[in-house]
């Protein structure tokens, strides 16, 4: 397992996020910022936003992609 907190993936706080692999991360940020904007947390909103649009634009987000996967790539297993 690795462990990537959510300003690691681009968020407003430092709640970690523990996976197995890049994507499963990437899908717990995901939820963890519709869970967060839902509660009415407005400093999780500009990164819910940049989120759906990488959904919206997969193709001109992949930088952003590779930039975790990499990231998450070079983190200590624990
Ligand atoms: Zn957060």
């Amino acid at each position: 397992m690795k462990t990537m907190t959510c300003a690691d993936l681009g968020g407003p706080c430092g709640l970690e996020h523990r996976a197995e692999t890049a994507d499963e991360i990437i899908q717990a940020q995901d939820r963890h910022l519709k869970e967060a904007v839902k509660a009415g947390d407005e400093a999780h909103v500009p990164a819910r936003e940049d989120m759906k649009g990488r959904w919206r634009h997969p193709k001109k987000s992949l930088d952003w992609y590779n930039g975790v996967k990499s990231a998450f790539a070079e983190l200590p297993a624990s």
